[in-house]
């Protein structure tokens, strides 16, 4: 087997490097995959440059590309339940879930062939004797980097606008959940991108990640992952010069009003903060609960969060799975430690399961903290977990402030009756997404990413393709005459 995808082959690394793939509900190995260094790096980017200056792609009509794009979205809904399962495997989400990933993925596909070739710059008006145009360019050899957490998912948001707008690419999946990707980039193989054109590496952040980020012929980085990793890639990119896009992390409030369809709000108060055991950029983790109702919600909170059934995502009944990895359980259970030094009042949760068959995963018991204020780390740091603090509040003007107090700004939610309050809250809050009366939903035509230190640039939408182009200004004087402007 080999598993780095170079120049339109299946090679194995140069260095015969291999890693375990293991599953997070039982620590299995569940295959072993190539793991590439700094020369397979380096091939697989000079090959996305000579595909790049070859015409067969980016300078192919946009209708070539677009066909790819959508048998790439056909071929994903062929192969959706096999890949879905593998994604389950890796990452430990429920099978459900993981079916929603890949249709989101194949989706994603769709909505940017529809979009490639749709906009062919604009006519810009300077008078009669001038054509002026502004045309959009694809930007050359990406560095698309994605996370664990929605392994394909992520990776789709970077890969079907790179395609789209004419680009060729060096992806890195996550190193412990590389499966999925793998399957996708047989898929656009079938699909017929050139040769160069899509480009597999797999390993590690600090050894394949950098060498990506910091070669001189990458034209873009795209990057989804966490503050810390995304700083350091700034620093990397910053002496080349290169164009830079940042999915980072969050710290998501979810504000419910007194005057909310209570039911309604707990509901997907369990959901904005323990789907995908709370292992998601979005995750309402940080709940606002106005003081009216805040006892009994809290109290209905803990309730349904002690009752989510844990277990194998390939099982039917289990409604959430394990932590992605042993490290990074130990890196939430740390942040179980800080909640108790921080005072915060244990509703439910904050220990490991007592189920001896979930024994070998990385699982967590949902845990809600409540009392919690905005100086608490809980409250301020991403914890990435099945971990949900929750604060009260009086008054509007107080909401608006408390969800605005982050660092981050990726997304919140907001839970009211009242139509003018919703609308109000929702312009003042300063976030990349907010949701109204819901939690969660994101689609393919909507712009995606935070304000703050969620990141730079959006995925998704029409500027999500813009990422991947360069504006051209084309100026033709249309009556050329001597300009006079030199008089001797
Ligand atoms: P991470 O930052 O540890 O790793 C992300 C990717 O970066 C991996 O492929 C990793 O190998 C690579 N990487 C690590 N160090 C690197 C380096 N020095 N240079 C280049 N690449 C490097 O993040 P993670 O733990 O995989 O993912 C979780 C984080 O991702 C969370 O903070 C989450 O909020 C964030 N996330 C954000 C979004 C979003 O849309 N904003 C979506 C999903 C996840």
């Amino acid at each position: 087997m080999a598993e780095l995808f170079i120049d339109g082959e299946w090679r194995q690394a140069v260095a015969g490097g291999r890693r375990d793939v293991s599953n997070p509900f039982d620590a299995s190995v569940i295959t072993t995959v190539d793991e590439a260094d700094e020369t397979d790096v380096d091939i697989a980017v000079r090959a996305a440059k000579r595909a790049f200056e070859r015409a067969d792609w980016s300078s192919a009509p946009t209708r070539e590309r677009a066909d790819v794009l959508w048998r790439v979205h056909e071929l994903l809904l062929r192969d959706q339940e096999e890949i879905a399962r593998t994604e389950t495997l890796d990452t430990g989400k429920t099978l459900t879930e993981a079916r929603i990933d890949i249709e989101d993925v194949a989706n994603a596909f769709r909505y940017y062939a529809e979009l490639a070739g749709k906009d062919g710059g604009r006519v810009v008006d300077v008078g009669p004797d001038v054509l002026s145009r502004v045309v959009y360019n694809p930007v050359g050899v990406c560095c698309l980097i994605a996370p664990w957490n929605y392994p394909l998912l992520q990776a789709s948001w970077k890969v079907a606008p790179a395609l789209a707008a004419g680009n060729t690419f060096v992806l890195k999946p996550s190193e412990t959940t590389p499966l999925s990707t793998i399957a996708m980039i047989r898929l656009i193989a079938e699909a017929g991108a050139p040769p160069g054109v899509a480009n597999l590496v797999l390993g590690s952040g600090a050894t394949v990640g950098s060498a990506m980020t910091t070669h001189p012929e990458v034209d873009l980085v795209s990057f989804t992952g966490g503050l810390a990793t995304g700083r350091k890639i700034m620093e990397g990119v910053a002496p080349g010069v290169r164009n830079l896009a940042l999915e980072l992390g969050g710290k998501n409030p979810n504000v419910v009003f007194d005057d909310a369809d209570f039911a309604a709000a707990v509901d997907y108060a369990l959901d904005a903060a323990f789907l995908h055991s709370g292992q998601v950029c979005s995750a309402g983790s940080r709940l606002l609960v106005q003081e009216g109702v805040h006892d009994e919600f809290v109290e209905a909170l803990g309730a349904r969060a002690s009752a989510i059934r844990l277990g194998n995502g390939l099982e039917p009944m289990t409604e959430s799975g394990p932590l992605s990895s042993a490290e990074h359980r130990a890196k939430v259970e740390g942040y179980l430690e800080i909640a108790r030094e921080e005072g915060a009042r244990l509703v439910t949760g904050g220990r490991r399961p007592d189920d001896p068959e979930l024994a070998n995963g990385y699982f967590l018991l949902p845990t809600v903290y409540a009392d919690c204020d905005r100086s608490m780390r809980i409250v301020q740091e991403e914890i990435f977990g099945p971990v949900v603090t929750v604060e009260r509040f009086r008054t509007e003007d107080e909401a608006v402030e408390l969800a605005n107090d982050t660092r981050y700004g990726l997304a919140s939610g907001v839970w009211t009756s009242d139509a003018g309050r919703a609308q109000r809250v929702a312009n003042r809050l300063r976030h990349g997404t907010v949701w109204i009366n819901d939690f969660h939903p994101y689609v393919p035509q909507a712009e995606w990413g935070g304000f703050g230190r969620s990141g730079i640039g959006r995925e998704l939408g029409p500027t999500g393709l813009r990422e991947y182009q360069e504006a051209k200004h084309i100026y033709q004087n249309l009556s050329p005459a001597p300009s006079g402007w030199f008089k001797g």
